[in-house]
């Protein structure tokens, strides 16, 4: 008899149906598996016998043949284990099913004594189950993770447990197993989502996880924005950027304090909504790092540094058989900082265009192609100059102005394009006239960024948009009211100062998100006339 069932394998951070036959003939006694499987799927061959053996069944002493279809997919890992044990025991009719199990996708590794050991890409399987219409059947250890999914799922933690339930025959509720079977319920499922539905945000997560990763404690050392003084026009460019997820690129001397700045935005960042964090989870879990609180999502937005030295693989993403994400999709949702960023190769430069532009990177193997998210904001640092002190008044510049010519022009042009904001932060001491107002504190911040947040959830609602930077050109009359006054004044600003139609819709999205800041409902003169000043730069001048 044949029996198909369902698993799934993966192609980038994408799930992908795998459907499971399993014939069993009389003939030499073997197992085959056929439909290119990779090393861990032949190896199930021996986990799942010693599994089916170790649950209290006979092994079938016959001819086994099983079939992974699609056969020109890849197929990894040793998720399969669990269908193919099922599989095995209907088909030598050791198992009786009244369980409709083509409404299911199995996904489990078995342990030699038949317990179901965790896996790794639940929240690619969610996603794929929902699409498809389908349920999980998966691991206990998955539960916590499950549960935040929006999926119908049952879990168990044992090969015999499932069998059992699989055959429709009942626990026996007073053995000491108990405790390691849970199955549930999907009406209990719903019903708990149901009581959830009105958390958007995973802020919540915080209170109910045990963070025991020991990288968030060290970054939890962020500089808090009170600590950082004299330095207020960088720090409100700083929140208006962070505000509606706006590129930054800050230009200073050595010693000014542009890295402490970037890296107090880590502790100002808006929360994440359920949705984003689902999304950026899913490219953590095929990433060699690791989400080590219980439900198994990342809880705050993520500010990744990136070292100038970086190769372009671990930037935007690579390996040769299934690529792993870069530091620009672990940045989705989020920040990437790069400092000392005129300090990158012009081809790692010209790596960050597209991505930057389409937020999703496309990369392409042999056989396939993928496309990884990558909806970052970028915070760059740089000297002004190659000594480091071109404008500075406590040093001298040595450079000649060829070179100083040299290093701008490297990085004109369609990179510096895709800044929303420039800031010229000077030594602290120089803008101390303008420091008379009391100092906030990164919560007092983080809180005025969460309700421009709201705002602009509510202008965006069921779009997709998420913060004003993501508003392409042709949809920003749609979405941003701007007074006629203020709209003449951005125009003729944008002719005057010989302004791209490109960096035009980039002072209106930042104009914007200075607005909402201030809770207008329209873009007025004030607010164009700031997001000017973010453009005022030598940089453009070259
Ligand atoms: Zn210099």
């Amino acid at each position: 008899m044949i029996t198909s069932l369902n698993s799934a394998t993966f192609i980038g951070i994408d799930a992908v149906l795998v459907n499971v036959e399993i014939f069993i003939a009389n003939g030499i006694p073997g197992i085959m598996i056929v439909g290119l499987p990779d090393v861990s799927t032949k190896e199930a061959k021996d986990r799942v016998k010693a599994a089916i053996k170790n649950s209290g069944f006979e092994y079938p002493v016959k001819k086994i043949t099983i079939n992974l279809a699609p056969a020109d997919l890849k197929k990894e890992g040793p998720l399969f284990d669990l269908s193919l044990a099922i599989g095995i025991l209907i088909s030598a009719g050791l198992l009786k099913c009244v369980l409709n199990l083509n409404d299911y996708i199995i996904a489990g590794e078995l342990s030699l004594n038949g317990n179901i050991k965790k896996v790794n890409s639940i929240i690619a399987l969610s996603i794929l189950a929902k699409k498809i219409n389908k349920k999980l059947i998966i691991p206990c250890e998955n539960i916590n993770s499950a549960k935040f999914l929006g999926v119908d799922f049952i879990a168990f933690s044992h090969l015999k447990d499932i069998c059992a339930f699989i055959s429709g025959s009942r626990f026996n509720e007073t053995s000491a197993e108990k405790d390691s079977v849970y199955i549930h319920n999907i009406k209990a499922v719903r019903e708990y989502q149901e009581s959830e539905i009105e958390v958007k945000d995973v802020a919540f997560l915080e209170g109910i996880t045990q963070d025991i990763d020991n990288n968030v404690k060290d970054r939890e050392n962020y500089p808090d924005f009170f600590d950082i003084k004299e330095q207020e026009l960088a720090k409100r460019a700083i929140v208006i950027a962070v505000s509606g997820h706006h590129n930054i690129l800050m230009v200073g001397p050595p010693g000014s304090g542009k890295t402490m700045l970037a890296q107090s935005i880590e502790g100002i960042q808006p929360n994440l909504s359920l949705e984003e964090s689902i999304e950026t989870s899913n490219i953590y879990s095929f990433s060699n790092k690791k989400i080590s609180n219980e439900a198994g999502l990342i809880i705050r937005r993520p500010f990744i540094p990136v070292h100038h030295t970086v190769s372009i693989a671990g930037l935007i993403g690579g390996g040769a058989s299934n690529p792993l994400p870069g530091d620009i999709s672990l940045a989705h949702n989020g920040v990437l900082f790069i400092d000392e960023f005129s300090e990158l190769s012009k081809k790692t430069l010209d790596s960050l265009r597209q991505p930057m532009e389409d937020k999703a990177i496309n990369l392409s193997r042999s056989r396939f192609s993928i496309v990884l998210p990558s909806n970052f904001m970028l915070v760059a640092a740089m000297n002004p100059c190659p000594c480091g002190y071109y404008g500075d008044i406590k040093h001298e510049c040595k450079c000649s102005s060829a070179e100083i010519y040299k290093f701008y022009t490297k990085l004109s042009g369609p990179i510096l394009d895709r800044f929303d904001i420039f800031i010229e932060v000077y030594s602290a001491g120089l803008d101390k006239l303008i420091v008379n107002k009391k100092t906030a504190s990164s919560s007092e911040i983080k809180n005025l960024i969460e309700k421009t947040r709201q705002i602009q959830l509510k202008r965006f609602q069921d779009s997709g948009i998420r913060f004003n930077a993501g508003v392409k050109s042709s949809k920003i009359e749609k979405y941003f009211a701007v007074s006629d006054t203020a709209l003449e004044l951005a125009q003729s600003a944008v002719k005057k100062l010989n302004i791209s139609s490109r960096g035009y819709y980039r002072i209106l999205r930042v104009s914007r998100t200075i607005a909402d800041l201030d809770a207008k409902d329209e873009i007025d003169d004030s607010s164009v006339l700031e997001a000017l000043n973010y453009r005022n730069t030598n940089l453009l001048r070259v």
